[in-house]
């Protein structure tokens, strides 16, 4: 059966959705689920239940951004998501979150800590430059990361930039 529907997890118009079998059924993720394939997101599954857990839920609109991210690196790499249970979203949202953390702590001490940190953030999650710059301002703003600043040496002209690093947020 194939229905257009809105994205539970962007909200985009008129995306295509298949019905199919669930396996393994849980009382928590219902017998029924479909594949979306979006625009935005990519193609993954999802449970009956967790669409209309969505419908209710109170995300903010970066939850929604960092979902449809994560959904759409893991079809990107042909891993396409199966969300099932509210629980799942987090597992896969950390997983990905985890990388660009990572990635943007191992840059070290730059210049400016949107040029190279942010392309370690691409490099290490295949997204593109902006939408790792999307993610890592939404890591910032969720205070899962922040930047830190130190002034080198007042005295001589050269040195005069202040170098900035990523760290995990407390
Ligand atoms: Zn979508």
């Amino acid at each position: 059966m194939l229905q257009n529907l809105d994205c539970p997890l962007c909200n985009s118009p008129s995306v295509p959705r298949h019905l199919f079998d669930m396996p393994e059924p849980t009382p928590r993720s219902g017998s029924i689920a479909y594949r979306y394939d979006c625009p935005v997101c990519g193609t993954y599954r999802i449970s009956d239940l967790l669409i209309d857990w969505l419908g209710h839920s109170q995300l903010t609109s970066a939850d929604r951004l960092h979902l449809s991210t994560a959904a759409c690196w893991h079809a990107t790499k042909g891993t396409p998501l199966f969300l099932r249970e509210p629980e799942d979203m987090n597992i896969f949202v950390q997983t990905y979150e985890a990388k660009a953390v990572a990635a943007l702590i191992s840059a070290g001490e730059v210049q400016d800590p949107w040029r190279l940190p942010i392309h370690a953030v691409d490099r290490a999650t295949e997204l593109k430059t902006a939408e790792a710059k999307i993610l890592a301002h939404a890591l910032l703003e969720r205070r899962v990361v922040h930047i830190r600043t130190r002034v080198r040496d007042m005295v001589n002209p050269d040195e005069r930039a202040p170098l900035s690093w990523w760290e995990r947020g407390e």
